[in-house]
C-alpha cells in the first residue's frame, strides 16, 4: 500500500497493534528522491510533506499501545528513479537487475550528502512519532548492504578493501542515527547475515559473522535474516517454520543487544522454543501478522486452536510485484480494512433470522458459511463429496502443499463452535431439492473444473486429435487417475499446477516432459518469489521443459508441439497428455435456480467462488467472505461499496 494507500495502510498496522503486536513496523521507506522505488509503492519519507500520511500509522499503532518502527532505506543501484528521473547514486556504477541502466558511482560528497539525508529522515521519523529507527541492510537491496559486499564494492578509499572499510557506511549510519534521534528512539539494525549464495556472497560463519562482531554493541536492536527476499520469504512448498534459524542463531552469542528474527513462524510452540534455545529475543513476524493480527491475543488468550495460520502461498507478496494493495489467501479483511471497514475478528450483525443454504463447501462456500455463521444467521452449508474443502482439500495433498490445508481447517474448527452452521457432506444438490427443502436464500459456490478439450489461453479452438491418446486434466489426477509413462504436460495456466503435477507424476514414476507457452516455467509465481525454485526442481527431477511452444495437436507419433516464437514444429513422442489449461464454471445449477427467483420462490440467490469466475484460493475466501459481509446490506447505486483513497492536490506552487 505504501505512500499511495496512507490511510488503508494506517488502518492495517492499527489493527495489528490492536491485536497485541508489540512493535510494529513500516516496510522499506524512501528516504530521498535519488532512491526512489518505482513502480513498486513502498513507503516514503522524503521530506516533511510525508509526515501526516506516516502519523496516521504512528497513530494508529500508539492506539493500541504498541511501538511504531519504520524501517529507512536508501536502496543505491536497486533504485529505479523511474519517477523521480535522477541518477541513482550506488558504491560503484551497477546496474541492477535486467534493466539496461546503471547507478553513478559516489564520491564523498555524495556519501556525506546521504549519510544527511538519512539523518534528516531519522529526524523526521521521530517527528512523525515513530519509536524504533532503522538502519537497513537487510536483503541485498540497500547500499548499506552493497557496501558490505566485496562483489559490489570495489572502491579503494576507506569504505572499500578490507572488512572494517566496508563496514564503515554501515557505522556511521547507525552512529549518525543514534546521535540524531537516539536519546528517544531506539536505533535498530536489519542486517542479512547470510545470502545462502555461498562464498560468492556473505555467509553466517564468515563476513556476515565478522560483520554482526564489529558493529555488536552499536544498534539498540538486530533484526537479522537471510538475503535476497526470495530466500527470506520462501514459501511452505519450499521452506517450513524457523527455516532461518540455522543462520541466525549465532547472533544472540556476539551481542547484549535483544535480536529479533524471522521465519513465518505461527506456532506458539516453534515461537518459545526459538527463544528458549537462544536463538532471538523476539519474534518477528510479516506473513503470520497478515493472515492473523490478532495472533498474540489468542496465545495470549490461551485460544491457540484460533490463530488462523500462514499457509506459506506468498499471495501477500503478489501485490508489492503487481503493485496493488496487499491482500491474503486466509486472511480476507486483510487490505479491506480502511477501505470496506473490515475488521478480521468482529462482524456486522445479521439482519435477521432468515436461513441461508448454500450449496459447496469449498473454500468460498465454508468462509461464508462461517462468516454468515459469525453474523448470527442460519447457515445450513450441502457439499456433494464425503470430504468438505473443495479445491484445497484436493490440492494440499499435491507435493509440497499440506500446509495449505489451514485454509479449510481453521475454518472448521471456527464453524464447529457455531450452533447455527450445520454441514452436510456427501449432499448433492439439484435444483429441484433445493426447491423442495424450503430454503429461500440459496448461494451458489459449486466451483469450476479444468477443460479437458485444449481449449486454453494459447489456442482457442479445441486440440485435435484427442482421441489418439488418453487425455488428463488436473481433477483427474488430484482424483488419483494417473497417467503412465511417457507424459507431456501442457501448462497455459502459469501458476503452480504445471510445476507441481510434473512433481507428481514423476514421483509415481512418469517420464515427464513440460511445455508452456510462457517464456518460463509457472510464469506468475515471478510474483510470489517461487519462480526459481519451481524450475530448479524441475530441472532437478530431469524434466524437460519447453518454453515459449504451444501444443498444436494429437497425432498417431504422439503430440505436436509449436515454438511460438520461431513457428516450428516439432513432433514429441508420449503416452499421455495432461491439459493445464482453463476451467469451466460449475453454474448449472445456478442457472438452473434463476428462474425460481423471478418467480418469487426464491428472494435471494448468489454465486460465489469459482463458480462465479475461476480464479486463485485468495479470491473464492474473499468472495465468500464478501457475500457474507453483504447479505442484507444493500450496494450503494447497485455498486458494492468501497471507500477509495484520492491523492489530495497540494499546496506547493
Ligand atoms: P471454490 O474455490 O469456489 O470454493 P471449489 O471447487 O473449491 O470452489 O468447491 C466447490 C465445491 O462445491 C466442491 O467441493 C464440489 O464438490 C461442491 N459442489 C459442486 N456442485 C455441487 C452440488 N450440486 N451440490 C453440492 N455440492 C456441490
Ligand atoms: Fe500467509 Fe499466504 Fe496470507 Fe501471505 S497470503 S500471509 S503467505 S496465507
Amino acid at each position: 500500500m505504501g505512500y499511495r494507500h496512507p490511510q488503508s495502510i494506517a488502518a492495517v498496522r492499527g489493527i495489528k497493534a490492536e491485536g497485541g503486536w508489540g512493535v510494529v513496523c513500516t516496510e522499506e521507506t524512501e528516504i530521498h528522491h535519488s532512491s526512489d522505488l518505482s513502480p513498486y509503492t513502498e513507503g516514503r519519507l522524503w521530506d516533511e510533506r510525508d509526515l501526516p500520511a506516516l502519523q496516521k500509522t504512528t497513530e494508529a499503532v500508539h492506539a493500541h499501545g504498541a511501538l511504531a518502527g519504520i524501517e529507512l532505506a536508501y536502496n543505491g543501484h536497486h533504485a529505479s528513479n523511474l519517477y523521480s528521473r535522477v541518477p541513482a547514486l550506488s558504491v560503484r556504477a551497477l546496474g541492477d537487475a535486467y534493466n539496461p541502466w546503471q547507478a553513478r558511482r559516489m564520491d564523498k560528497d555524495d556519501i556525506r550528502n546521504v549519510r544527511r539525508w538519512h539523518r534528516q529522515a531519522a529526524l523526521l521519523a521521530r517527528q512523525a512519532g515513530f519509536d524504533i529507527i532503522y538502519c537497513y541492510a537487510g536483503h541485498d537491496l540497500s547500499l548499506a548492504m552493497h557496501f558490505l559486499l566485496p562483489r559490489y564494492n570495489n572502491r579503494t578509499d576507506e569504505y572499500g578493501g578490507s572488512l572494517t572499510n566496508r563496514v564503515r557506511f554501515l557505522r556511521e549510519l547507525i552512529e549518525d542515527t543514534k546521535d540524531a534521534v537516539g536519546d528517544t528512539c531506539a536505533v535498530a539494525v536489519r542486517l542479512a547475515v547470510d545470502e545462502l549464495l555461498g562464498p560468492e556472497g556473505l555467509t553466517h560463519d564468515g563476513e556476515g559473522r565478522e560483520i554482526v562482531s564489529l558493529l555488536a554493541e552499536l544498534p539498540d536492536l538486530w533484526d537479522v535474516n537471510v538475503s535476497s527476499w526470495e530466500n527470506d520469504s520462501v514459501t511452505s512448498r519450499f521452506a517450513k517454520e524457523g527455516y532461518q534459524e540455522a543462520y541466525i542463531s549465532f547472533v544472540k552469542t556476539l551481542t547484549s543487544k535483544p535480536v529479533v528474527g524471522v521465519g513465518r513462524y505461527t506456532s506458539p510452540e516453534s515461537m518459545v522454543s526459538a527463544i528458549r534455545r537462544g536463538v532471538m529475543d523476539f519474534i518477528g513476524a510479516a506473513r503470520p501478522s497478515i493472515a492473523d493480527p490478532f495472533l498474540p491475543q489468542k496465545i495470549r488468550e490461551g485460544r491457540v486452536e484460533d490463530i488462523r495460520e500462514c499457509i506459506g502461498c506468498n499471495i501477500c507478496v503478489t501485490g508489492d510485484f503487481l503493485s496493488v494493495p496487499i491482500r491474503c489467501t486466509q486472511n480476507p479483511t486483510m487490505g479491506e480494512e480502511w477501505r470496506r471497514g473490515w475488521h478480521p475478528e468482529r462482524i456486522n450483525p445479521a439482519k435477521s433470522k432468515e436461513p441461508i443454504l448454500i450449496i459447496g463447501g469449498g473454500p468460498a462456500g465454508l468462509e461464508c458459511a462461517r462468516a454468515l455463521g459469525q453474523r448470527g444467521y442460519p447457515v445450513t452449508l450441502t457439499e456433494a463429496r464425503r470430504n468438505l474443502g473443495g479445491r484445497v482439500a484436493l490440492e494440499s495433498l499435491l507435493p509440497g502443499l499440506s500446509e495449505w490445508r489451514r485454509v479449510i481447517d481453521w475454518r472448521l474448527t471456527q464453524i464447529d463452535k457455531l450452533p447455527n452452521v450445520a454441514l452436510y457432506p456427501s449432499s448433492p444438490m439439484q435444483a429441484e431439492d433445493i426447491l423442495n427443502v424450503g430454503f429461500s436464500r440459496v448461494i451458489v459456490a459449486t466451483g469450476a473444473h479444468w477443460r479437458a478439450d485444449g481449449v486454453s489461453r494459447s489456442r482457442w479452438q479445441s486440440l485435435p486429435g484427442r482421441d489418439l491418446l488418453p487425455i488428463f486434466t488436473p481433477d483427474d489426477l488430484m482424483a488419483g487417475r494417473l497417467p503412465q509413462g511417457r507424459v507431456l504436460i501442457f501448462d497455459d495456466d502459469h501458476y503452480y499446477f504445471g510445476g507441481v503435477l510434473a512433481e507428481l507424476l514423476v514421483e509415481q514414476g512418469c517420464q515427464v516432459s513440460l511445455a508452456t507457452p510462457a517464456p518460463l516455467v509457472s510464469y506468475w509465481t515471478k510474483n510470489n518469489l517461487e519462480q526459481r525454485r519451481i524450475q530448479k526442481r524441475l530441472v532437478q527431477l530431469g524434466v524437460p521443459v519447453y518454453l515459449n511452444h504451444t501444443l498444436d495437436e494429437i497425432n498417431p507419433q504422439g503430440t505436436q508441439i509449436r515454438d511460438t516464437i520461431t513457428g516450428v514444429d516439432e513432433t514429441f513422442p508420449c503416452d499421455a497428455v495432461v491439459l493445464v489449461t482453463e476451467r469451466i464454471t460449475n453454474d448449472t445449477l445456478y442457472d438452473a435456480l434463476k428462474p425460481a427467483l423471478a418467480e418469487g420462490l426464491l428472494t435471494h440467490l448468489g454465486l460465489i467462488g469459482d463458480a462465479q469466475a475461476p480464479h486463485l484460493i485468495v479470491q473464492a475466501v474473499f468472495s465468500g467472505h464478501l457475500a457474507a459481509r453483504e447479505l442484507d446490506e444493500p450496494p450503494v447505486d447497485g455498486i458494492t461499496p468501497f471507500r477509495r483513497e484520492i491523492s489530495a492536490l497540494c499546496n506547493d506552487q
